[in-house]
């Protein structure tokens, strides 16, 4: 077969790939994106971010027809759950979104060659697809083959009883007892799911608090609030077995420190510890591409590894496993490859937990800048006290500033609230811009909007909130 050159080869359609591959295409460089899915969009739009945020969406309006909508005095029938349908929204959300990069890639003349990519040498990739075996170069490869589930020891995933998320999207019945195996992004917001439609959940969470890496206050408040909704958490305990019987799973645990093991019952186990990055069969070794002692991709600040030729981004390499870091390293590797200059500023990628009511967070936590002994000042301000919040019936929660005692520069901003994910954006916006509280805090604010929550929250900075 004859052999096809291109100026950038991705390997990966994930969030950072497909990205990757149309900015390169943008910037006028011959392109090609290599996926070995039957679609596109990686782990983020098959079974992460996309069909999460469908079952999150549904779960919600289950819960709040059940139990919510009587205190806004709308009165309606009984309130049930078409499982079917509630899947089939999801499905058809996802192919909506993975065509839609199918689009993108024919309106930017990006080559999708499908199959599984080895390297076979710095601008080479051998491609096994379901066409038949080709081999195609590059003068640039781009790696961004995401990540995997992280297995755990003596906890066999079948994706029936013992599932990952991807298994914990497709369930075909509503489980009675949900064990969830980590208290993270995924065991929140998976178990928030099947608690809403009707399981009883348990975490378990080896950490003595979940959310690990998240300011600490947030982390509190959010289990307190997932404890009222009827989530049990059993934090400082680990997992050591699985046994699997027709009726069930029992799990063996002990105290993570060591001591006297319990069994635990449950219908399924979701096993949601992390995710390692995905590099099998992929040719590291033979081209020399080193990896970190976590093994994921070494790169510089410019996505180089350590074959020129060959950069990688996304989950695979170090940082947040966020879609939004991913893609934001797809647009600055191509423009780096491209000859311009790129940068990302790692302080100011927002993270967001998708619970009811979300998480968000940009830049550091109170227990970084401790332990890194900056001075800082923190402004606070609840929900409760903000006429919006109310009008929704939405008062749990509230906004964390934290500013440099000197500079009153903007250093980490947390969200625990209703629609937390998006109010971080302006925190993350201002961080991007230097901002100090007091840039905040004199910024108009829509009344009556959640966004004002933000603004006291900045005056708080400097001891003066209007509405507490
Ligand atoms: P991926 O999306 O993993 O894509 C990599 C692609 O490469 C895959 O399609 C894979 O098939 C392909 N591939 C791998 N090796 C090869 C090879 N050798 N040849 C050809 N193809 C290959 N992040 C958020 O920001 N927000 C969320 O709400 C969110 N929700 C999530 C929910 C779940 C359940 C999960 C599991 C993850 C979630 N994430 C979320 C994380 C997000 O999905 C990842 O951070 C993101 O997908 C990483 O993008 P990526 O491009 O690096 O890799
Ligand atoms: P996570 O890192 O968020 O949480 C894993 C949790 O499991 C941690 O709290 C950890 O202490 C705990 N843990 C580890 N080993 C354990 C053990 N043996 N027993 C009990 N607990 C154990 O990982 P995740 O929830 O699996 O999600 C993976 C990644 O996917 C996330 O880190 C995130 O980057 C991404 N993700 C993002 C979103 C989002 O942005 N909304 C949603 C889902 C996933």
């Amino acid at each position: 077969m004859s052999e096809q050159s291109y100026d950038v080869v991705v390997i990966g359609a994930g969030p950072g790939g497909y990205v990757a591959a149309i900015r390169a295409a943008q910037l006028g460089l011959k392109t090609a994106c290599i996926e070995k899915r039957p679609t596109l969009g990686g782990t983020c739009l098959n079974v992460g971010c996309i069909p999460s945020k469908a079952l999150l969406q549904s779960s919600e309006k289950f819960e709040e027809a059940k139990h919510h909508l009587s205190a806004f005095g709308v009165v309606v029938g009984e309130a049930r759950v078409d499982l079917p349908a509630l899947m089939a929204h999801k499905t058809q959300v996802v192919k909506a979104n993975t065509q839609g990069v199918e689009y993108l890639f024919r309106k930017n003349k990006i080559d999708w060659l499908k199959g599984h990519g080895r390297l076979t040498s710095p601008t080479s990739i051998a491609i096994d697809g379901p066409d038949g075996s080709q081999t195609v170069t590059a003068k640039s490869i781009i790696v961004a083959t995401g990540s995997d589930v992280m297995p755990l020891p003596g906890v066999a995933i079948d994706e029936k009883r013992i599932v990952s998320s991807t298994g914990s999207l497709a369930l075909e019945t509503i489980p009675k007892r949900l064990v969830v195996i980590g208290g993270g992004y995924i065991g929140l917001e998976m178990g928030s799911v099947w608690r809403r439609l009707g399981a009883q959940v348990t975490v378990v969470e080896f950490l003595d608090r979940i959310l690990a890496g998240m300011d600490g206050d947030v982390a509190k408040q959010m289990q307190r609030i997932l404890t009222k909704q009827g989530m049990t958490f059993k934090l400082q305990t680990k997992v050591t077995a699985a046994t699997s019987t027709d009726s069930g799973v029992t799990l063996t645990m002990e105290p993570a420190a060591g001591g006297d093991t319990q069994t635990l019952d449950a219908d399924v186990v979701l096993v949601a510890i992390g995710r390692r990055p995905y590099t099998d069969n992929l040719g590291l070794e033979a081209t020399g591409v080193a990896l970190t002692e976590r093994r994921r991709i070494k790169t510089d600040s410019h996505f180089r590894t350590s074959v020129p030729s060959i950069y990688a981004i996304g989950d695979v390499i170090d940082g947040p496993m966020l879609a939004h870091k991913a893609e934001d390293e797809g647009a600055v590797v191509a423009e780096i490859i491209a000859g311009q200059s790129g940068h990302i500023n790692y302080d100011a990628i927002p993270g967001v937990v998708y619970t009811t009511p979300e998480v968000a967070q940009v830049g550091k936590t109170e227990e970084q800048l401790k332990e890194a002994g900056v001075a800082y000042r923190v402004g606070k301000f609840p929900y409760t006290a903000n006429g919006r919040a109310r009008a929704m019936n939405a008062t749990d929660g509230f906004v964390k500033l934290l500013a440099d005692a000197k500079t009153d520069r903007l250093l980490g901003g947390h969200i625990v609230g209703a629609d937390a994910g998006h109010m971080i954006a302006e925190l993350g916006l201002a961080m991007e811009f230097g901002a100090s509280a007091e840039d905040v805090a004199r910024t108009s604010h829509a009344h009556p909007t959640l966004s004002e929550i933000v603004r006291e929250a900045a005056l708080a900075v400097d001891g003066r909130p209007l509405h507490m």
